[in-house]
């Protein structure tokens, strides 16, 4: 057993030394703090793990749908077995639905168990279960609150952490439309560093913070020569400003996550940084749920999860349900996270190769739905109209969030591109205009606020849309 105590001991690379080669940037660097360090013998595991497995995820893209769909039921009949053998949560509830191992043989057994969200699995004191279930320091942990603002712990074993991980090498290669070379920089712009910094010194990945100052982040872009960028889009804006073109310093694509952005924005950052801009749709709980493909349409992925809209209206709307694949030890089963969408026919090929299937609309959280008296007007719609009019060059807007403060009123916040101009501009009157016509039951007043001052979560994530009335949140 000698051998595992001196690579354990062994340092991993100093990724960050290695990206920070002018000393402006150091205040920037994010290191990791969690409480699960990142160690030799875990990346050594990974990079085995990523070597064995993916030829198998690469192919899993293109996989006919009925291999994909008989391989997600396999998966979910041993996962909902396990869990309800070995956890308390769901033995309770699938008992009281006459649930016995073995069930599940069809799609038709997996829609008959019942749909939890956050606040059952809070109340069930599901958490704390499977923190008991795990000797002390085995599982890594994540705290989210999401748009809920409910607050749960996430438990994770190595195994799932490794399994997510070894999809998101491959969302990776995704954007870029290439295989990722264990040479090949990845970097990220955002609140926390990632879990793996390097796997045995290959495939280096670095974080900076999002308030790394614009001038410093593209000297240091300039240095490092990223393949792929990873950011919040609220960081990109500052990018996209200055009008560089990212592609000088080396970089293919750009991964945006976390935070809403909408298509017109992505495309007109693409458009100003001279490389594709494509979103991710994920959550803690059930990792990976969809990324945005060359053609911009949001592929489901399909090995992260299965993931189908529950309770559907006439269009096919409804409340996105998801089973995740990448948490055995916490396992989220029929998951309701409050999501809003429509899913497409299965079945077909998207031109850029992918045959998973694809989310056709995401209408928004719940709770970013702006209230229009006992109805509401969905993110969708708003989110379009900023669409058509604060994103055009001529509004001066550089960033903006829109606040429903009372049963009546709205307001725009924003901060303009060009301060002389300010924001009486003919898309930002427009945006005034227009909005009350999609609230059927208020006579909605709109008013423009100026403001660098934007209101973020606790997490840091800004939003774009936030309803602050009181007795709403
Ligand atoms: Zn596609």
């Amino acid at each position: 057993m000698s051998t595992i105590n001196i690579t354990e001991t062994a340092p991993i690379r100093n990724v960050e030394a290695d990206a920070a080669r002018s000393e402006e940037i150091e205040p920037f660097i994010r290191y990791s703090q969690r409480k699960k360090a990142e160690s030799r013998p875990a990346q050594a595991r990974l990079r085995r793990r990523w070597d064995f497995e993916k030829r198998h995820v690469r192919r899993a893209v293109w996989q006919l749908e009925q291999e994909t769909d008989r391989a997600q039921l396999l998966r979910i009949r041993e996962l909902v077995d396990r869990a309800f053998v070995s956890h308390r949560f769901y033995r309770d509830l699938y008992a009281s639905v006459g649930y016995e191992p073995g069930a599940i043989v069809t799609w038709d057994d997996y829609e008959a168990l019942p749909v939890i969200n956050k606040r059952a699995l809070i109340d069930g004191g599901f958490g704390e279960d499977v923190e008991a279930m795990y000797p002390a320091g085995m599982l890594h942990s994540a705290r989210t609150s999401g748009s809920s603002g409910l607050n749960m712990t996430i438990y994770q074993d190595d195994a799932s952490v490794e399994y997510r991980h070894v999809l998101y090498m491959r969302h990776c290669e995704l954007m870029l439309r290439d295989t990722l070379q264990p040479t090949d920089w990845r970097y990220g712009i955002y609140f926390v560093a990632e879990r793996y910094t390097s796997l045995l010194g290959d495939y280096p990945f670095v974080t900076v913070s999002q308030d790394v100052p614009v001038d410093i982040l593209i000297r240091n872009l300039a240095e490092v020569r990223p393949r792929l960028v990873l950011t919040l889009p609220s960081a990109l804006q500052r990018l996209a400003e200055t009008r560089i073109d990212l592609q000088e310093f080396g970089v293919q694509a750009v991964g945006t996550n976390s935070e809403r952005s909408t298509k017109e924005e992505r495309l007109h950052y693409s458009d100003t940084l001279g490389v594709p801009v494509l979103d991710e749709y994920s959550s803690e709980e059930m990792s990976l749920i969809a990324y945005e493909c060359g053609e911009r349409r949001y592929h489901l992925v399909e090995d992260s999860g299965r993931f189908d809209v529950h309770g559907a209206d006439e269009e096919g709307y409804g409340h996105l349900v998801g089973t995740s694949f990448g948490n055995a030890s916490m396992p989220f089963i029929r998951y309701d996270q409050g999501d809003v969408v429509q899913i497409g026919q299965a079945g077909s090929q998207c031109p850029c190769g992918s045959r998973f299937r694809v989310l056709t609309s995401f209408r928004g959280r719940e709770d970013e739905a702006l209230a229009d008296g006992q109805g509401t007007v969905a993110a969708d719609a708003v989110l379009g109209l900023c669409d058509a009019t604060l994103v055009d060059a001529e509004a001066n807007v550089l960033q903006y969030q829109i606040v429903q403060t009372a049963r009546d009123r709205v307001v725009l916040r924003a901060q303009p591109i060009d301060r002389a101009l300010g924001l009486e501009t003919r898309p930002v009157r427009k945006f005034v205009a227009t909005l009350p016509s999609l609230f059927e039951n208020v006579r909605m007043n709109v008013t423009v606020e100026q403001t660098d001052d934007f209101d973020r979560f606790a997490s840091g994530k800004r939003r774009l849309i936030i309803v602050a009335m009181d007795g709403a949140r």
